[in-house]
């Protein structure tokens, strides 16, 4: 009855239902939520659009999936900037002039760089085998403890010795007094939320939300000729080589009736006797000006079957375990995985765009579709 099943509507399987759609590919989509968008999604309070699983900034280098996600919302000229709170102080994030400013008092580039070429002279030789010690490479002990290890360990629930060390390197190092979170050219918020980008995505396609396809699988497997999975890959296999670690988190959001809470969307707190890593205060993306805010705090936790799975732990364990993941999907030729959860990897939404359109380039050109 179908060419596709798609298991996820988040991007990876919005994406692949639209542009297969395009080439009268009979589409389903199942979603375990009761909305669209996977971890995407935003809700409408009052006009103000709450990211209901964390904040989500779109951001990108790549002029093509700029274009191509602005066929379907128009982004506003949000940049993102962060404030920390430590030991009672605020900081700028990413680590910039303001941040060497606040922590050294230094003032020009050359003398940022000369503290800094100090406070790295014993950690840069050898190559960092875990979170801590490329932090301490990147930016030395006086930044990586006021603003990299309490957080770091509250939101991965375990040593930062213990992690590995692409994840610090997410975060740009930069000598102006630029607080932009990231480095890419384009970068923004959708105005009126991201669930719109959605709707349109899946416009003409049959959606089943509030449905497992591990509930009804069998029902499942025998409507559609090919499946696209973007749920855990694990889980697929029923866990029968074992279990992918992922971290979770609690979103504790209220409404306030205060215009301004905390004059920014996100303000960090690395110190960890305080047990949430962020407020986000969701009207500052749409610079809104109602007389009442929401706030989020978001509690890292961990991660057991009847929770969400939010963060891949990309340490070398999981990583070999998903690879002989990875070796059994290969046998399963009807069945395409895709998406932050399938590939388990630390995507952006434009990386898993991007993965979307390729794979979808990929079947386009094969004889299977
Ligand atoms: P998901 O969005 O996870 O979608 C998968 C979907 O599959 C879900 O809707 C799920 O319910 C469904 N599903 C799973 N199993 C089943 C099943 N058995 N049956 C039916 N349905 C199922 N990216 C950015 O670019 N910028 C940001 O600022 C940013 N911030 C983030 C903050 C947080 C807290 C998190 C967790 C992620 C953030 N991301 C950000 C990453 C972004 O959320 C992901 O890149 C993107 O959502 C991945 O899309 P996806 O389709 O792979 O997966
Ligand atoms: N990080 C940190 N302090 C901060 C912000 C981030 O130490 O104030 C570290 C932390 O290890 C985090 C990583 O940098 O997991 C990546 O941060 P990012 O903001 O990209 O995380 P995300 O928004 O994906 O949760």
């Amino acid at each position: 009855m179908y060419d596709f099943l798609i298991v996820g509507s988040g991007f990876f399987g919005s994406v692949c239902a639209y542009e297969l759609n395009k080439i009268e590919k009979k589409c389903l989509i199942i979603d375990k939520r009761r909305h669209l968008g996977g971890n995407v999604y935003t809700e409408n309070c009052d006009g103000i659009q709450v990211h209901k699983y964390g904040p989500h900034i779109f951001h990108t280098n790549d002029k093509d999936i700029w274009n191509y996600i602005n066929q379907f919302a128009e982004f506003n000229n949000y940049i993102h900037n962060i404030t920390t709170i430590s030991h009672g102080k605020m900081y700028n994030m990413p680590f910039n002039m303001n941040t060497f400013n606040q922590i050294w008092n230094t003032k020009t580039p050359i003398e940022a760089q000369n503290k800094l070429a100090e406070q790295i002279k014993n950690h840069k030789n050898t190559p960092p085998n875990n979170l801590e010690e490329q932090a301490l490479a990147l930016v030395g002990k006086d930044i990586y403890e006021l603003l990299i290890k309490g957080y770091t360990e509250k939101q991965w629930g375990c040593k930062a010795t213990e992690l590995p060390s692409f994840i610090i390197k997410r975060l740009p190092l930069r000598f102006t007094y630029n607080n932009n979170y990231f480095s890419d050219r384009y970068q923004g918020i959708p105005i009126g939320g991201y669930t719109q980008i959605f709707e349109k995505l899946t416009r003409n396609i049959e959606v089943k939300l509030d449905t497992d396809y591990f509930e009804n699988r069998l029902y499942f497997n025998s409507i559609a000729d090919k499946i696209i999975y973007t749920g855990k890959i694990d889980e697929f296999f029923d866990y029968n080589l074992g279990t992918l670690e992922y971290r979770s988190l609690r979103f504790d959001t209220e409404r306030l009736e205060i215009e301004n809470f905390q004059g920014n969307a996100q303000v960090n707190y690395n110190d960890t006797e305080i047990p949430f890593t962020r407020i986000v205060e969701h009207k500052h993306f749409e610079f809104g000006t109602q007389n009442f805010t929401i706030i989020t705090k978001e509690y890292p936790q961990n991660w057991d079957k009847t929770k969400e799975a939010f963060y891949p732990i990309n340490n070398p364990l999981n990583q070999n375990l998903f690879k002989k993941y990875v070796e059994l999907s290969q046998n399963h030729k009807q069945v395409y995985f895709g998406g932050r959860l399938a590939e388990y990897r630390y995507y952006d939404m434009h990386q898993v765009i991007a993965s979307a359109l390729t794979f979808l380039k990929k079947i386009k050109q094969s004889e299977i579709v």
